[in-house]
């Protein structure tokens, strides 16, 4: 894989809209389509805060993911994703609102094909996090998930800026 220096606040932006557009119900009132609210916990001094040297398509694949997952599982159409970054990583959370996740499926949702038993009226084949799982490790990262069931997920992503 070639890795390169990616923006992630414009990698987040893009995938963002991308997301959205998968996600507008057919006569969607315009106000009421999906929302991706993107933002920084801190102001960054410097752009090299928010680059990570990665393949850039396989970042676009586990963000895809991330937000696809924050859309089906959720019914108020919003995503909420916060950026931070430190000496040498960038740590990015993917939240939603929706049904949640049990406590005793949080690890298993990143094995191949498992899909938690609020899947059920979901399209999927439940590869999505395990490709992300395998992305991450790919960049030397950390990804995990907390969940409270009823009230939302978040998913932390760490990746290391180089
Ligand atoms: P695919 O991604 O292959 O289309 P999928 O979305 O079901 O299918 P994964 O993305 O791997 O599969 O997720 C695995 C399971 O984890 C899901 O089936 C669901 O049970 C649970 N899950 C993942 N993301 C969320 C979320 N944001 N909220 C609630 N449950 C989730
Ligand atoms: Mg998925």
């Amino acid at each position: 894989f070639i890795f390169s220096a990616v923006r992630m606040d414009e990698l987040l932006l893009e995938m963002g809209n991308l997301v959205k557009l998968k996600h507008i119900p057919v006569a969607a009132e315009p106000q009421r389509g999906p929302k991706v609210d993107i933002s920084f916990l801190k102001v960054p001094d410097q752009d090299t805060e928010l680059v990570v040297q990665g393949n850039e398509s396989l970042l676009k694949v586990l963000f895809l993911n991330l937000l696809d997952n924050a859309f089906k599982f959720s019914a108020d159409n919003t995503a909420r994703v916060t950026i931070d970054f430190f000496t040498h990583n960038i740590q990015i959370q993917v939240r939603d609102n929706g049904i949640g996740i049990a406590p005793d499926e949080l690890n298993k949702v990143f094995e191949p094909f498992y899909r938690g038993a609020n899947a059920h009226a979901t399209r999927g084949h439940g590869l999505g996090l395990s490709i992300c799982k395998k992305i991450v490790q790919l960049h030397k990262g950390h990804i995990s998930a907390s969940s409270a069931p009823g009230k939302g997920t978040v998913f932390t992503v760490i990746l290391p800026h180089a």
